[in-house]
């Protein structure tokens, strides 16, 4: 399987509009610091499917060359996470989408005048698509009273992305994401910047460590780490189109 992070900005990206900050001015450069809002692509033999669809998706289908997805897992429903769904509008009818009965509700009735097909699915129950095991897992992000992160495995290989949560992920889940190869974990913010809802990277990091994960990389960041060439030097950084290949096993 193939995971692509098309983006890897928190609710605003980067650039912020109106900002002048030495990153916002470094990402209108067009380089590394400029990050749009979240995405996923994961990709196998079988097909392609996006790990929530941010405001951005459509510039980031066509930068990454994507021709068809087929499925759509909703973290969550905050609007960065979920908005550029419209953007398939009229490319491709009936997308099959996937997520927690209340989440595909509260998505669907913004998106209303879409008509997808609808899959409701629960926690820790895991489900398979393009020839690869999804199973969601509850974190925590409040004020949104259910949000998930996803796990994904094919053979012995195992990917966790933790979606928008902060440190306390609950002992069920916990138990669940041990020992991935990979963990895509939402760190928003360095250390200096206080936080609620989300993970600074001292957090990330820590859950990094306490589910033992062999490699680890950041998303949904801000504005507020350095420039990334500089910020990538402390911190392991996703940037968007970095991607992450294995063998099947
Ligand atoms: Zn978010
Ligand atoms: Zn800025
Ligand atoms: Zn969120």
């Amino acid at each position: 399987m193939k995971i692509t992070l098309l983006g890897t900005g928190d609710a605003t990206g980067t650039p912020v509009i109106g900002c002048s900050c030495p990153t916002c001015q470094d990402a209108l450069k067009g380089g590394k610091s400029q990050r749009t809002r979240f995405a996923i692509l994961v990709e196998s033999d079988c097909g392609a499917v996006l790990i929530d669809t941010g405001p951005d998706l459509r510039y980031q289908l066509l930068k990454h060359g994507t021709k068809h997805i087929d499925g759509v897992i909703w973290t969550h429903g905050h609007y960065d996470h979920f908005a550029g769904f419209a953007e398939f509008h009229r490319v491709q009818y009936n997308v099959d989408v996937y997520g927690l009965p209340e989440t595909l509700a509260y998505i669907l009735d913004y998106l209303q005048f879409l008509h997808p097909k609808k899959h409701e699915r629960q926690l820790c129950e895991p489900f398979e698509l393009i020839g690869l095991e999804f199973t969601l897992f509850e974190v925590i992000h409040p004020p949104v009273k259910k949000s998930v992160g996803v796990m994904i495995r094919e053979g012995s290989t195992k990917v966790v992305i933790t979606g928008d949560t902060q440190r306390d992920i609950p002992k069920m889940s916990m138990d669940l994401i041990m020992e991935p190869d990979l963990l895509i974990a939402d760190a928003i913010v360095p250390p200096t910047v206080e936080v609620k809802k989300h993970m600074n990277t001292e957090e990330a990091f820590d859950l990094a460590r306490e589910i033992k994960a062999k490699e680890v990389v950041f998303t949904h960041l801000s504005h507020f780490f350095k420039p990334h060439e500089r910020a990538a030097k402390e911190f392991p950084l996703g940037y968007d189109g970095m991607s992450f290949e294995y063998t099947k096993n």
